[in-house]
């Protein structure tokens, strides 16, 4: 057994849920990377703006204490408490100096080594920035010797509170987007399934014969496409149905007659004309005409279900059109005949085109049994066949002088099983599908054909063949 037999089936998933989960993955990674980058660049931000602010109060002190007595200096330090800044002058020891004494034990000894270490390459007013767990440090040489040191500190306590505040905005922002873009996806996805569910109830209605559906359109493109070709689809199931049906009632119908006939007239022959010849002879007249009859509507039903179903492949050959229409004329000869029919004949010599010779016999008989059945009292047909001016096409007409056809049913007797209210006797039986078979075969050749009639005086059925040199072989 081949491997892929093996192949595991999927479960399918519903749209709704599909969507969801990749908008929700999709977002959720659009946000973590969004808010990483702004975390890194704001955080980065916000301590380069600290390191700032402190080097900028360091010069500030610097220039104020110039000519100032101590407590103005102490109080010009102490200014910038609010903000978090704590700014010291150092003894070259690491005692307080100024602000003067907030509280004595204070002194920064562990550290002024590190900070004179710190400033070792740096030149007189030139500063150092650094920070420990806790602060971020400034560090100066100050006074006119140098050897006193200004130091400030800035609390990373602060700092770190202003991250965390903005922390805290961009996780809410997050939620808010993530909020948003559920709602979003869960919107879109709804209208796509609804869309899709309504479709598929509309089918499943469909399939179980309603043929009276309408697939609802879309918003979306791809939808409406599908309702579109599900309509057209349905047209076309209902018209085939309907067809089927008024085929199978028709041919029914049409199916009783000649057998009821049959029936009845073998009966007839067993129980009154068996002994008289001439009796018999034409009650057995009627029974095979009646089996003709019935041939013939089995073998229209055969056509135009092959025909309408293109199952029909057709097989182009150039043949002598003249010829060929003489052997079908020739075929009526019998109700010239026997019934006083006249088919005056019109045709150029030897015209050759290239078609399916079967199936344009069919339409040249269906054409010529339909002038003969409807032909007026003079029981005239008239048949022409002849070469336009430039010799490209020919053109075969078939008219008769009958009752014509009213305007408005002009395009309708191409329908399939179509056939005017009004009965007449026949001497061609019909099945009321000759001119679909016609117009299908006509069709698919792609050859013009048409009606010209007039109520009252006659209808004019022509076709346009086009005309080959006899040299041309068969393909
Ligand atoms: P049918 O077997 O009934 O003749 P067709 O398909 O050949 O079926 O023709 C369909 C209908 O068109 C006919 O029933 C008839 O009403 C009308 N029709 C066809 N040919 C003619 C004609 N030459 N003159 C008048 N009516 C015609």
């Amino acid at each position: 057994m081949k491997s892929d037999s093996f192949k595991k089936i999927k479960k399918p998933q519903s749209i709704n849920f599909a969507l969801l989960k990749h908008f929700l993955l999709l977002a959720v990674l659009l946000i973590v990377f969004v808010e990483v980058i702004f975390f890194i660049v704001v955080g980065n931000i916000i301590e380069a703006r600290a390191k700032e602010r402190l080097t900028h109060v360091g010069r500030e002190v610097a220039v104020f204490v110039g000519g100032k007595n101590e407590a103005a200096i102490s109080n010009f330090i102490r200014s910038f408490r609010e903000e978090g800044i704590n700014v010291y002058i150092l003894s070259t020891e690491g005692k307080i100096l100024l602000p003067v004494a907030d509280d004595e034990n204070e002194d920064f000894c562990d550290e002024i080594d590190s900070i004179k270490r710190r400033l070792e390459n740096v030149g007189f007013g030139g500063s150092v920035i650094f920070s420990d767990k806790n602060n971020l440090k400034y560090a100066s040489r100050f006074g006119n010797n140098g050897g006193t040191y200004l130091f400030a500190t800035y609390s990373l306590k602060i700092i770190n509170g202003a991250k965390n505040v903005l922390l805290v905005y961009f996780v809410v922002l997050g939620i808010v987007v993530l909020l948003v873009s559920l709602l979003i996806s869960f919107g879109i996805s709804q209208k796509l399934s609804s869309g899709i569910n309504n479709l598929s109830a509309t089918a499943v209605r469909f399939s179980k014969g309603d043929y009276d559906v309408k697939f609802a359109n879309s918003e979306y493109q791809e939808l409406a496409d599908l309702s579109d070709t599900l309509n057209s689809v349905r047209d076309e199931v209902k018209k085939s149905d309907d067809f089927k049906r008024e085929l199978l009632a028709n041919v029914s119908h049409d199916l009783k007659t000649p057998l009821t006939m049959i029936k009845a007239y073998a009966s007839m022959i067993r129980e009154i004309s068996g002994d008289n010849p001439e009796k018999r002879d034409k009650h057995l007249q009627v029974i095979i005409d009646e089996a003709d009859r019935l041939t013939g509507l089995v073998n229209d039903v055969l056509s135009v279900s092959k025909v309408n179903s293109h199952m029909d492949e057709i097989n182009f050959k150039v043949f002598n059109l003249t010829e060929f229409l003489y052997g079908i004329i020739n075929k009526f000869e019998y109700l010239q005949e026997t019934q006083g029919y006249n088919l005056m004949v019109d045709v150029g010599a030897s015209l050759y085109t290239r078609a399916d010779e079967e199936k344009i016999g069919q339409v040249i008989y269906n054409l010529l049994g339909n002038a003969v059945n409807y032909t007026g009292e003079d029981k005239t047909v008239y048949i022409t066949l002849k070469p336009n001016l430039s010799g490209d096409r020919i053109k075969l007409t078939i008219k008769d002088t009958g009752r014509g056809i009213a305007k408005d049913e002009l395009s309708d007797i191409w329908d399939r099983y179509y056939r005017l209210k009004e009965t007449h006797s026949r001497p061609v039986k019909g099945t009321g599908l000759g001119l679909n078979i016609v117009k299908v075969i006509l069709q698919s050749h792609s050859f013009d054909f048409g009606v010209n009639s007039e109520p009252g005086k006659g209808s004019e059925f022509w076709v346009d063949f086009p005309s080959v040199p006899e040299e041309i072989e068969t393909q």
